[in-house]
């Protein structure tokens, strides 16, 4: 596809369209971000320059110092000092005195720009790292390299990818890609709204923008090329379309959009303290998806009913290893004393497909290859420090523990044994825990749900992960922005699998829940109820509307509607079924949709 000359209005208005990530409107300044290392370029200064110049790289040390001690402070805040500790080498080198003489002696002596003797310097210094025999100094090399970027970046005014924690301006960015891990370090009062060219709806960085409620779209194509930094944009994150030089008359056309959705929402948190129950008495529990402790704050905030979703390995991308298992117990404890009396399902180690540790090796289909239980099972170190500090935190409240990715009856048995060896260790070490803690898994790959009977004797629940089911019954990457039309829930495969895990559930006395992103959607809910889906669990933002409708909602109609979808042929038909539903139910929530 070419987009080299986007259409613009006469007005200069140009409308670019891109997939909906998340909801509300924003206007604001974009700022195009660059992913790779700067690029660096010489020019020759006149001599009496160099003063100067050693003012502006004096500047950059200390804005990096500033964004160094900021990240530091949020990872100390989620983690504890220890984890913080990381931090202390980069801004060690920053203070280096050598280094920075010799900076500043090119800056004088060759009367180069900034840039280029600072560049110049680290390269040496990284080089020099790189070759020695001692394994720790080598890897120092990656720590000196990211610093190096940072002051470079400062230095060109640039916003790097990590440096996006700290926006001088509020801005709307655009990226090709973020991680989620760099997306969990956003400041939200800086990045007002984001937009990148790779990724889904159900894409962890999608997820993530719906957490933080900052408006997103996602899959937009050529967007670092179509945009630049400085223009002005609107996004109506519902939508999925990216106003460029939005005329007044847009902007005038999207406050009233605000205006309304503000009064709504007014409405929406009167029912923060009422149960998530039909129409017609059908008790259901609506939970929230949380990455960290500080997020039960939010989820009770809105409404939810405890925690049916804790995605752990954010506590481990935030420091980028694993904390060990006093700073996990710490973050666990936090997490469900912050939810009592209400239950917290804590998920183990879901890393791996888009959520990468540093330094993890590449691989050509990340989503079917080294993620979640099977790399516990193959780090029993690991998995043994995670469970014993789940069960740790049972002692504190309400805990429900859960496996992801589970695709054989083998892991789960194999994963319930090393549970059994961390329980009868802590009886013999007279640590408490709860004898009655529930454990759960989660299903999402087909094969899972096919025999969701032989699993349903050994667990307490089942948790719906549509993203990923959905992914894997469709072959469908949840990530690929080309593929992203197809990656559709309510696909007649995807509910005939929904349809037996109920059934293998019901049969066994174990509940079901769904925590993928539909669970949270008006549009899929009445679905979800209507196939027997006991418990939903979604991002804290969303929780508002999806209790205003569950409490709108009629249990006997949603029964209905799933017999009917059921015996549907196509994805659109379950979808317009399941709408026709919601729309009635609650019209409100799809008027500007
Ligand atoms: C899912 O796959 O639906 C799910 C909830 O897990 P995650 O999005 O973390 O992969
Ligand atoms: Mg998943």
């Amino acid at each position: 596809m070419n987009h080299s000359s986007d259409p613009a209005s006469p007005s200069g208005e140009r409308v670019l369209r891109g997939i909906p990530a998340a909801g509300g409107v924003i206007h604001a300044r974009v700022m195009v971000v660059r992913q790779a290392a700067p690029e660096v370029v010489r020019h020759s200064l006149p001599a009496g320059d160099a003063d100067g110049e050693i003012k502006r790289f004096q500047n950059a040390l200390v804005e990096t110092r500033q964004q160094i001690q900021e990240i530091q402070q949020r990872v100390s805040e989620a983690m504890g000092a220890e984890e913080a500790g990381i931090f202390d080498a980069h801004l060690l080198t920053l203070e280096d005195p050598t280094l920075i003489q010799q900076v500043v002696r090119r800056l004088t002596t060759d009367h180069v720009n900034a840039e280029w003797a600072f560049h110049e310097v680290i390269g040496q210094y990284v080089t020099a790292l790189q070759v020695v025999e001692d394994e720790y100094l080598r890897e120092r090399a990656a720590d000196i390299r990211d610093i190096g970027h940072r002051v470079l970046n400062n230095l060109m005014g640039l916003a790097a990818e990590q440096g996006l924690a700290r926006l001088s301006q509020p801005s709307i960015i655009v990226a090709h890609d973020l991680a989620p891990s760099t997306t969990a370090m956003l400041d939200r009062t800086k990045v007002l709204g984001f937009v990148t060219e790779a990724g889904g709806v159900t894409s962890h960085t999608a997820i993530m923008a719906r957490k933080l409620r900052i408006p997103a779209i996602v899959g937009l194509p050529e967007a670092t090329r179509r945009l630049h930094s400085g223009e002005y944009a609107l996004i109506d994150g519902h939508g999925g379309s990216l106003i460029v030089n939005p005329t007044d008359a847009t902007l005038f056309q999207y406050g009233q959009i605000r205006e309304r959705r503000a009064a709504f929402d007014q409405r929406l948190s009167d029912l923060r303290d009422q149960p998530a129950v039909t129409m017609d008495g059908r008790r259901l529990v609506l939970a929230a998806n949380i990455d960290e402790p500080g997020d039960v704050a939010e989820a009770r905030r809105a409404g939810a009913e405890g925690i049916g979703l804790f995605r752990t390995e954010y506590l481990f991308l935030k420091v980028g290893e694993l904390p060990d298992e006093d700073a996990q117990t710490a973050a666990y404890k936090a997490a469900v004393e912050a939810a009592a009396p209400e239950a917290v399902v804590i998920r183990t180690l879901d890393l791996g497909g888009d959520k990468l540790l540093p330094g993890a090796l590449p691989e050509a289909n990340p989503f079917l290859g080294w993620r979640a239980i099977r790399i516990s099972l193959a780090h029993r170190d690991w998995f043994a420090v995670q469970l014993r500090s789940i069960l740790r935190a049972s002692a504190h409240g309400k805990v429900r523990l859960m496996y992801p990715m589970i695709s054989s009856l083998e892991e789960l048995l194999d994963a319930n044994a090393v549970l059994e060896e961390c329980r009868s260790a802590l009886r013999t070490e007279g640590i408490p825990f709860d004898p009655e803690l529930e454990v759960g898994m989660m299903i999402e790959v087909p094969g899972a749900a096919l025999i969701a009977s032989q699993f349903a004797p050994h667990v307490d629940f089942f948790s719906l992960g549509t993203n990923d089911l959905t992914q894997y019954t469709l072959a469908v990457d949840r990530m690929n922005e080309r593929v992203a039309t197809l990656h559709r829930v309510a696909h007649p495969g995807v509910l005939q699998l929904i349809h037996l895990t109920v059934l293998a559930a019901r049969a066994h006395g174990c509940s079901v829940s769904a925590c993928g992103e539909a669970a949270g959607d008006p549009a899929f809910i009445p679905l979800l109820v209507g196939l027997g889906v006991d418990e939903l669990s979604a991002t804290a933002a969303v929780i508002p509307e999806a209790k205003f409708l569950l409490r709108r909602l009629k249990y006997q109609e949603a029964v209905e509607l799933a017999q009917a979808a059921l015996k549907a042929g196509t994805a659109s038909e379950v979808e317009r079924l399941s709408r026709n539903v919601a729309e009635q139910a609650a019209p409100e929530l799809f008027s500007d949709r």
